[in-house]
């Protein structure tokens, strides 16, 4: 995956809805949002409350695919009417 990509399947997880974001935790984290940004030709993670930066990406995002799951959880509600 080059950075290009790595930032969109960070921004669906983020956008997702259907799983829980990362957000900003930790010690002295304020809980927000964090938000994919380059720095040194790496992609790592910046709150967008206080600007704290983690560069711990977790693989669970990098290899799920969000579009997909969301369809699957759809189907399943469907079926459960
Ligand atoms: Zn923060």
């Amino acid at each position: 995956m080059n950075n290009e990509e790595i930032k969109m399947k960070i921004v669906e997880w983020q956008i997702s809805g259907f799983v829980h974001p990362l957000n900003c935790i930790g010690e002295n984290g304020c809980g927000n949002t964090m938000r994919p940004i380059e720095i040194e030709g790496k992609v790592i993670l910046q709150c967008l409350g206080c600007k704290k930066i983690q560069k711990y990406i977790p693989e669970i995002v990098l290899n799920t695919d969000v579009k997909a799951l969301e369809k699957d959880i759809m189907n399943k509600l469907e079926k459960g009417k």
